[in-house]
């Protein structure tokens, strides 16, 4: 699960990690009041920021969302002194398109703004913890090139990126915060400052379930502190579970549509880019027909676990949701009938289909217990179904009929 930038740092708060003091609004009427208790609290330089679930926000613009054609502003991310300034760059924000190269050019609407203190600094890093999969290890990295594409310098100029393996069992040891601080090239309070911040924000990341926790940039304040101007949290969804309290952070808005509703049907679907709709029972076979989708030259629409039960419903409800993605030209059906045999599942598939209005052609392979009698329901049904044999054969057939 993705959360917001405010979001995030309301977390990392919690565990003592130095961010800068804002508050969030989702309605311009809410801006005055909010810039009131900022300034109660001596502050009186500030940065307006769009909180979408994208980064990139400072460098993207912002443009009407009715006509794509007229940009708004220059950047998502916006610093100022003066609170007229800043209410103006409020209300060109909120609720319109903010495009950078994370979003794609159909950008994200800006339904929430993060009023903060805006702080003057004297040096960007990077700062970065996720799980290293290859070692089973987690994994802090700094740079000295914060504030800039973090990809961008993997790419040109991997030798800035220092790493650091924790060990599980040990836990994050201080001589390793140490090492850090130094390939940084910090000294004094900041170089003090530094070795205290990391065990914080390893700790954040560790006590959330954080499969992502990125500070881009880390700064050091001219008074040598050291504070997370950006956050990127992702919590690591198999361990939602345990943290009812993150459920309210989730944003629907931010998420596709297509997914949301799959959710509510109990299926797992993921949405891609190509034109082939994929139904399939376990996500391993789902997986395995993508890919021979691909190998026969089509290209998957979806990921698509309708899970053990294929019944009327499920099917149905799968119907519905790969056919609302418009790219759909055909769709593959492919299921195994284990302990669900092949003619119940036949059945589901006429009796939903007979439901909903199907304009494309759909291919159905059902293999397993009683598959023979399955094909025989198909052919007989009076609806025009691609009965398929083996995997090869179907992935064949869905690729040719969409070149028809
Ligand atoms: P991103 O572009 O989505 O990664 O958003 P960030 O939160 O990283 O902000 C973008 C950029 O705005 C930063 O890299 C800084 O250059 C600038 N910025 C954000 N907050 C402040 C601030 O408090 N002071 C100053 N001087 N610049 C800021
Ligand atoms: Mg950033």
């Amino acid at each position: 699960m993705k959360i917001h930038e405010y979001q995030a740092k309301e977390i990392l708060k919690q565990y003592n990690v130095p961010v800068q003091d804002g508050i969030a609004i989702k309605d311009i009427s809410e801006f005055d009041n909010a810039i009131q208790q900022l300034q109660q609290r001596g502050i009186n330089q500030f940065v307006v920021k769009s909180q979408i679930h994208a980064g990139g926000r400072g460098k993207g613009k912002i443009y009407n969302p009715g006509n794509r054609d007229e940009l708004i502003l220059e950047g998502g991310v916006k610093f100022t002194t003066s609170v007229d300034k800043a209410k103006e760059y409020a209300r060109k924000m909120l609720g319109n398109l903010l495009v950078t190269h994370q979003t794609g050019t159909e950008g994200k609407i800006v339904r929430t703004l993060f009023i903060t203190e805006g702080l003057d600094y004297k040096k960007e890093f990077y700062l970065g913890i996720l799980l290293d999969r290859a070692v089973s290890k987690n994994v802090i990295m700094a740079s000295t090139e914060g504030g800039v594409e973090i990809e961008k310098v993997a790419a040109e100029t991997p030798e800035k990126i220092i790493k650091e393996w924790i060990d599980p069992v040990v836990g994050l040891q201080p001589f390793q915060a140490r090492k850090l601080a130094f390939s940084l090239g910090l000294d004094g309070e900041a170089f003090k400052n530094f070795i205290k911040f990391i065990p914080q924000l390893y700790k954040a990341y560790v006590e959330t379930d954080a499969s992502l926790l990125e500070i881009n940039p880390l700064v050091i304040t001219n008074d040598n502190k050291i504070v997370a101007l950006d956050a990127k949290v992702n919590i690591d969804d198999n361990a939602l579970y345990r943290h009812k309290d993150f459920e309210g952070m989730r944003d629907f808005n931010e998420e596709d549509p297509l997914e949301i509703e799959a959710s509510k049907y109990n299926l797992n679907y993921i949405k891609l880019e190509g034109n082939v709709g994929c139904m399939v029972n376990g996500a391993g076979l789902a997986m395995a027909t993508m890919d021979i989708i691909k190998l026969a030259g089509g290209e998957p629409a979806n990921f698509l676990d309708v899970g053990g039960g294929a019944n009327k419903t499920t099917v149905a409800n799968g119907f519905k949701i790969i056919l609302s993605d418009h790219n759909v030209k055909a769709i593959l059906i492919n299921i195994f009938g284990g302990i669900v045999r092949c003619d119940r599942v036949a059945q589901g598939v006429i009796d939903a289909a007979s439901q909903i209005r199907i304009n494309v052609p759909v291919v159905v392979r059902l293999e397993g217990t009683n598959a023979q009698e399955a094909g025989i329901l198909l052919q007989n049904s009076g609806l025009n179904f691609v009965v398929a044999g083996s995997l090869k054969d179907a992935a064949e057939k869905v690729t040719s009929v969409l070149k028809k």
